[in-house]
């Protein structure tokens, strides 16, 4: 039965809570600055290839600058301040991510091209709760488990991708200030508003000059960042072809290094699961943030006694989804994040049907401008298949199928990555069985995607190592090595 569709009318957010520079500078020592050796580029709107602004980039003498501001700082206020005083930085620091939260969220949506849905009820929300949580680690240190008198390691360099701009910001600057460092941070270079709105917020909290310094570019910045020997951290989150490289640049400085990277997370369905409640935590596990999610669940188990059900039902909730402008808060699937990205979606998709895999995607119209890319869905995918190995980064799902819980297992940790995996069934017994023999960072069970401050996330084998989040994410900031 198919039920009917009611078209909605626009119902779009207004743009004019944000206030878009027409250029943006560096930010290095608490202010806004030219670049010494840098350039410009410009970052655009993927869902209408709208040019929003002029961004600074940081040549190597301007990562050197922003590294040597970190140290003093580190070195003169924030190492040495208490806790309890830091805390209430990070505190305030959250407070007006919340309070400029609608000005965030359509900042990121415009930069980013994901709905203001997701940017609204989950970036900014998440990004503040962050901050807060780590608040209310700064002053507990002590008591986190890493000895009686944990210390920071120094400046730490962070390089974020651009698949969550302002959540991945978060995720690197709450734990590595709440702990006494200091950062400079290079945001992507296809999304580097809303890092430096968080640069403003900063100034707002009156965080001390030098404490988080921002230098957005292309991959090059990056590079000169994680090669600076001023470090005495890099964290790293994006591909695992470049966090390789960093790895074996780094191998050894005596730096410290986490890399959260890449993964191809198996989504796994029981026979017994509850069909309506998979079926919508499968969408939720690849179309969120159209697919473009390190732990997204791109490949789908289905037990084999109802992948047809499985298919059929999926089938018909991919017909409901509606793709379009970013900004209307009735849109499920907005753009993909550049050209780049969309090509290799297009070549990996294509791939699959060469291989002899079934595509399938709903009847949808794709806007003239921008870059999209409708839900697809891939039936009759055997392991072999690119599909079924490597990590598209994309609103595709591949299908595939298994008839024991070994099987399951054995197919799951067929594959390089380890970040995340599913599992749907209504027994408690199955879920501890197959948690304990899946090869994932995470396990979700009966749900997807779900994140939350005091959970640590991270990955195994190509997907990286370090835990990010939780107590466990102090530790990548401190001292000493914890194998406790
Ligand atoms: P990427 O090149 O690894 O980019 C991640 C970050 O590293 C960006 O800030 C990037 O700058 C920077 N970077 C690039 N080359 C660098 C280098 N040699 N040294 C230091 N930093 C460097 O990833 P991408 O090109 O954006 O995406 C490629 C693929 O990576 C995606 O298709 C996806 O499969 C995967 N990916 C994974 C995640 C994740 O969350 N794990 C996130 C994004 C992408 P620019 O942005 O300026 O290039
Ligand atoms: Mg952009």
């Amino acid at each position: 039965m198919t039920s009917p569709r009611f078209p909605y009318a626009p119902a779009p957010e207004s743009r004019a809570v944000v206030n878009l520079r027409a250029s943006y500078g560096l930010f290095i020592d608490g202010e806004f600055v030219s670049p010494a050796d840098g350039g410009h580029f410009k970052t655009e709107n993927p869902s209408s290839q709208e040019v929003l602004a002029e961004v600074s980039s940081a040549g190597p003498a301007d990562v050197d600058r922003a590294v040597r501001a970190a140290r003093r700082a580190q070195e003169e206020v924030w190492g040495p301040m208490p806790g309890r005083e830091r805390a209430k930085y990070l505190f305030r620091v959250a407070r007006i991510i919340q309070e400029r939260s609608r000005e965030l969220a359509v900042l990121e949506t415009l930069d980013n091209g994901k709905p203001i849905k997701e940017s609204r009820d989950v970036d900014v929300p998440l990004a503040a709760a962050h901050f807060f949580y780590y608040a209310g680690w700064a002053d507990k240190l002590a008591y986190a488990g890493f000895g009686p008198h944990p210390r920071p390691l120094g400046v730490a360099g962070q390089v974020i991708p651009w698949n969550f701009p302002l959540l991945m910001a978060a995720w690197k600057l709450a734990p590595a200030l709440a702990t006494g460092n200091t950062c400079v941070l290079k945001p992507a270079e296809t999304t580097p508003l809303s890092a430096l709105l968080l640069a403003e917020i900063l100034q707002q909290a009156d965080l001390p000059p030098g404490v988080v310094n921002i230098v957005p570019g292309a991959g090059d910045t990056g590079a000169a960042l994680v090669a600076h020997p001023g470090l005495d951290k890099v964290a790293f989150t994006g591909s695992t072809e470049v966090g390789k490289q960093i790895q074996r640049d780094l191998a050894g400085t005596g730096r410290r290094l986490t890399l959260e990277l890449g993964g191809k997370a198996a989504n796994i369905v029981f026979e017994d699961a509850p069909l309506s409640q998979a079926v919508e935590g499968i969408v939720n596990g690849i179309f969120f943030n159209q697919g473009q999610v390190c732990c997204a669940g791109s490949r789908l188990l289905v037990q084999e006694p109802i992948v047809e059900g499985v298919v059929e039902a999926l089938k018909r909730r991919l017909d409901t989804l509606r793709l379009g402008d970013p900004l209307d808060k009735n849109t499920d699937i907005g753009a993909i994040n550049s050209s780049a990205q969309l090509d290799k979606i297009r070549r990996l998709a294509a791939s699959g049907e060469d291989e002899g895999a079934q595509r399938w995607s709903p009847a949808c119209t794709l806007p003239d401008r921008g870059y999209w890319f409708p839900p697809t869905l891939f039936t009759g995918v055997v392991p072999a298949q690119r599909i079924a190995r490597e990590e598209i980064f994309g609103p595709v799902l591949s299908v595939l199928t298994f008839r024991t819980p070994e099987e399951a297992v054995e197919k799951a940790n067929n594959t390089p990555y380890g970040l995340s995996a599913g599992v749907w069934t209504e027994k408690g017994s199955r879920i501890l069985h197959m948690a304990a023999r899946l090869r994932a960072g995470v396990v979700w069970a009966n749900t997807f995607n779900r994140f939350d401050p005091a959970s640590p996330f991270g990955g195994y084998g190509e997907s990286g190592f370090g835990r990010e989040g939780g107590r466990h994410g102090l530790e990548a900031y401190l001292e000493g090595s914890f194998d406790a």
